[in-house]
């Protein structure tokens, strides 16, 4: 373990030794470096955090020489000495893991100080008020951290101490009354049978142990396992010498952003208090003033903070999140990470930035991710709506969310488990609400500005917030809130809009946002980075229409029995079913293909010039009857009303007698898809006959238009033959009648394993596959898809059975390597075949990643989701 540096100063360290020296030190070392104005410091590394695991003694002994030559040089670089009688060396001892971990980790301010330190303190800076300021937030950081007291008691010292001398805020409190608290704070540990220590070595020591500690905290735990970071980073330490904002009112402390992290608006964005020290602004004790206020306030610290701000920006070629302090005028640089933003600023950012030519269009999309897109396609308040506002406050993270209301954490938790939605109300939040947060569908609270933990937290979660709505009183013991006149109790429903500030009393409708030009203008980017193209399934004219917009290149699946569900077709739809002749059967299908014609028409206009893939008719054909005990009702009462011969009791009477005898034990397994087609030539004849009359027209008409007809549930090569036998017979008839080729394709879905084995055969008939990974998941793992989710399968994915559900992620070695088989014998025998995959995983990020993989044409999902994938396929080429 000797031999082994542990401690770095900020010359031996940059911005890409973020995984030894964590994010704030490398950060500190970079600022440093490039001639920022940082104060003086050193970095303990995460390799000792590691170390300290193992052998928490053994660590310590052999970091701390190197610890107390760091120190000295400090005392160099200062001109102060650490536990001095003149000039105390004041330090901050605080947490930095290699990725970004807001406030979930500890930090110490002010260590160094004791009876004898404070009042040389108190010398230095000839301010007494504000070294017994340092020593008492001292004493109070140190307790909570390192020594694990309950900070309620402390707080309500404070409190007590403020009602004593009449006053409101901490930094009116006088060096007497503050005196008089630092005594009691003192006698408070000691009653606990705790000796607060004195020698600031010894605090050193046990602050640096403390933050070592913190990376295993449950709140940080929980935060990892959220946002998938690994357990075993560790923290570093950066012990850097104290700047003050707490000496008097030219002296503050701030927060910024350099764009706005909820918008992505360039312009410096953020929030500072006067006369007030680090943590200040992020604790809601105080609701700060907005950054643009600090102009007037401070006019020259204001300037140099756009340009150094402005500087560290093009440094990172990306939006950063600042701390910094203001000692006695002079700005400090104390913190610089890479902001988190919203979804909505993630793309304004990152298109702004490739117009400003800092990045470029690759970097601007992999700055993106695809759960950011799908945040951006989150419901909000439709903007043109009126509404009774109930309160506003700021607006801290965008969106709209309905839900109950709820003031604790745990609770929060319990009910967003069982499915409900629900609001989280605070006054603020803490790290320690993080699971609630999680749960909640929206947060909301009293106090906090928008760098509060809460508004951080929010935005980082995706989910909308309203924070420092000062107008609501929160009664925590009673659970109530009151505002305006009004009383609102626990599990009363609200409505909050995060992207206005605004709130509301009971359940207000929420619409789907539409697109921006930037959002555009990403996802082209996207597009030339991608192999895969996206295509969507559509059922409908309208869906065709709203896929396009989204950007889909094509229709992967288009379902021929959805047009049959409607309220108009289904009765005709039933007669077919019904019908016990060919003859009647005929007639019925006669009716139906004028419905499908129509259909048809309306979506290959939509798509004009882009390919349509139209499966026929695949479900079992008894899901078209109403249930057999509904029937049978409807039909007592029909009887008991004496109608029992009416012409409505004969129909019931036949229909119940065909549902009984398309009864099967396993239908997902039965008489449906190309089976179907088979044994009832007519219904397939009568589809196909739908699609070439719509296209006929419509070429015509000089519509471009590409059907492709699809065959599902295929698991023979015989169904295969005969049922191109049948489109090509029909192609011939429809080609003579149009004097012109028709630009048809026929092919088949994969969804059986035996297609996926046989795909070389039938590939001699189909002119292209398409994957229905939710058939081909069932089949493969013989898993029912309507019973095994609630049943097994998420106790499965728990108890690390199964690494995710395979409904909804790919699973790669089993229904995967069915793909690879499929692909590869498919391509042996029909070189350009065209694959591309119409399950749900066409819309999921890793299984389009392994769609890339395989090399497919497309994938196709619902339009919702056309966005993304079409940024997930451009990851997947990254
Ligand atoms: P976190 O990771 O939770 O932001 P930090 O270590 O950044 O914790 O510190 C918390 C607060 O204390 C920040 O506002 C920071 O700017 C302030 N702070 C940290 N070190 C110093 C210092 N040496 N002088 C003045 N303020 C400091
Ligand atoms: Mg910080
Ligand atoms: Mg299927």
């Amino acid at each position: 373990m000797s031999g082994e540096k542990w401690v770095y100063e900020y010359e031996h360290g940059s911005a890409e030794m973020k995984g030894l020296l964590g994010g704030k030190g490398a950060n500190l070392a970079q600022m440093w470096n490039i001639g920022l104005p940082v104060p003086p410091g050193f970095i303990i590394t995460t390799e000792a955090c590691k170390a300290y695991w193992v052998d928490p003694r053994g660590l310590m002994d052999s970091v701390w020489p190197q610890v107390s030559d760091a120190v000295a040089r400090l005392e160099e670089r200062t001109g102060k000495v650490f536990g001095g009688e003149r000039n105390p060396l004041l330090v901050s001892v605080r947490s930095g893991a290699p990725v970004s971990m807001p406030g979930m980790m500890d930090t110490i301010l002010n260590l160094g100080l004791n009876e004898t330190t404070v009042k040389a303190l108190a010398e230095a800076s000839g301010d007494e008020r504000f070294a017994w300021d340092s020593y008492r937030r001292f004493i109070q950081m140190f307790s909570d951290v390192v020594l694990g007291l309950e900070i309620g008691e402390f707080e309500f010292l404070l409190s007590r101490a403020k009602g004593e001398q009449g006053c409101s805020y901490d930094h009116q409190l006088t060096a007497d009354s503050l005196k008089k608290l630092v005594g009691q704070y003192l006698r408070l540990v000691e009653s606990k049978g705790i000796s607060f220590p004195t020698d600031p070595w010894d605090q050193l020591r046990s602050a640096v142990e403390a933050v070592f500690k913190s990376w295993n905290t449950p709140r940080a735990v929980t935060y990892r396992n959220i946002h998938k970071i690994p357990d075993d980073l560790g923290t570093a330490v950066c012990v850097v010498s104290m700047v003050y904002g707490n000496l008097g009112e030219d002296c503050g402390t701030g927060v910024c952003f350099t764009r706005d992290p909820s918008t992505g608006e360039k312009r410096l964005y953020g929030e500072f208090l006067v006369n007030a020290q680090g943590e200040d602004v992020v604790a809601g004790i105080r609701t700060p003033r907005p950054i643009s206020d600090l102009k007037d306030a401070m006019p020259e610290v204001y300037s140099e903070l756009v340009r150094l701000t402005d500087l560290l920006e093009r440094h990172y070629r990306d939006m950063q999140d600042i701390e910094f302090t203001v000692e006695r005028g002079k700005l400090y640089l104390l913190q610089t990470r890479n902001g988190k933003r919203t979804a909505k600023a993630a793309v304004k950012v990152a298109v702004d930035m490739v117009r400003e030519g800092l990045i470029s269009q690759e970097e601007a999309v992999k700055r993106v991710t695809p759960d950011q897109v799908e945040q951006l396609l989150h419901p909000q308040l439709d903007p043109s709506l009126k509404f009774d506002v109930l309160a506003k406050g700021l607006p801290a993270s965008p969106g709209a969310a309905v839900g109950k209301v709820v003031f604790d954490a745990d609770e929060a938790e319990r009910m967003g488990k069982n499915g409900e939605d629900v609001i989280l109300v605070r006054p603020e939040t803490t790290p320690d609400d993080i699971h609630g947060l999680f749960a909640a569908r929206g947060i909301l609270t009293s106090h906090g500005g928008m760098t509060s933990h809460a508004a951080v937290v929010a935005r980082g979660l995706g989910k909308p917030c309203v924070s420092g709505c000062e107008a609501l009183d929160i009664d925590l013991a009673k659970g109530v809130m009151r505002v305006g006149g009004k009383e609102i109790r626990r599990h009363e429903v609200i409505t909050i809009d995060g992207s206005r500030g605004l709130v509301a009393y009971g359940a207000l409708p929420l619409v789907q946002p539409s697109f921006t030009e930037d959002f555009r203008e990403l996802l082209s980017f996207a597009d030339r980075v991608s192999k895969l193209e996206v295509w969507a399934n559509a059922d409908t004219p309208e869906d065709a229409e709203r896929a396009r917009g989204f950007g889909a290149k094509g229709i992967g699946l288009c379902r021929t029995e959805h047009m049959f569900m409607q309220a108009d077709r289904l009765p005709v739809m039933q007669e077919m079913v019904a019908s016990t002749d060919r003859d009647e059967r005929l007639e019925a299908l006669g009716k139906l293909k004028v419905m499908q014609k129509e259909d048809f028409v309306g979506i290959f206009k939509a798509m004009e010039g882009l390919p349509v893939t139209v499966r026929l008719l695949d479900p079992p054909l008894h899901e078209f009857l109403p249930k057999v005990p509904e029937m049978t009702e409807r039909l007592e009462e029909l009887i008991a009303q004496g109608k029992g011969d009416s012409p409505e009791a004969c129909k019931i009477r036949v229909l119940i007698q065909r549902a009984e005898s398309l009864k099967e034990a396993n239908p997902m397994l039965g008489f449906r898809g190309c089976r179907l087609g088979i044994i009832y030539p007519e219904i397939y004849e009568m589809q196909v006959e739908a699609i070439f009359e719509a296209v006929v027209e419509l070429m015509r008409q000089g519509v471009e238009v590409y059907p492709d007809i699809m065959m599902p549930l295929v698991g023979t090569y015989e169904e295969m033959r005969r049922l191109r036998e049948m489109v090509d017979r029909m192609a011939q008839r429809f080609e003579a009648e149009l004097g012109r080729k028709i630009p048809y394709m026929v092919g088949t879905m994969i969804e059986v394993p035996r297609a996926a084995l046989i795909a070389g055969d039938l590939a001699k008939e189909a002119e292209f596959f398409s994957f229905g990974t939710n058939d081909l998941t069932q089949t493969t793992f013989g898993y029912s898809r309507d019973d095994a989710e609630g049943k097994f399968l998420a106790e499965y994915v728990r108890m690390h059975i199964l690494g995710d559900n395979p409904f909804h992620v790919l699973d790669r070695s089993g229904v995967g390597r069915l793909l690879e088989i499929a692909v590869s014998e498919g391509r042996a025998q029909r070189e350009d075949i065209q694959i591309g995959i119409c399950g749900e995983h066409g819309g999921n990020p890793k299984s389009i990643a392994f769609c890339h993989r395989l090399g497919l044409k497309y994938v196709s999902c619902s339009p919702f989701r056309v966005p993304v994938a079409r940024l997930a396929a451009a990851h997947a080429a990254m």
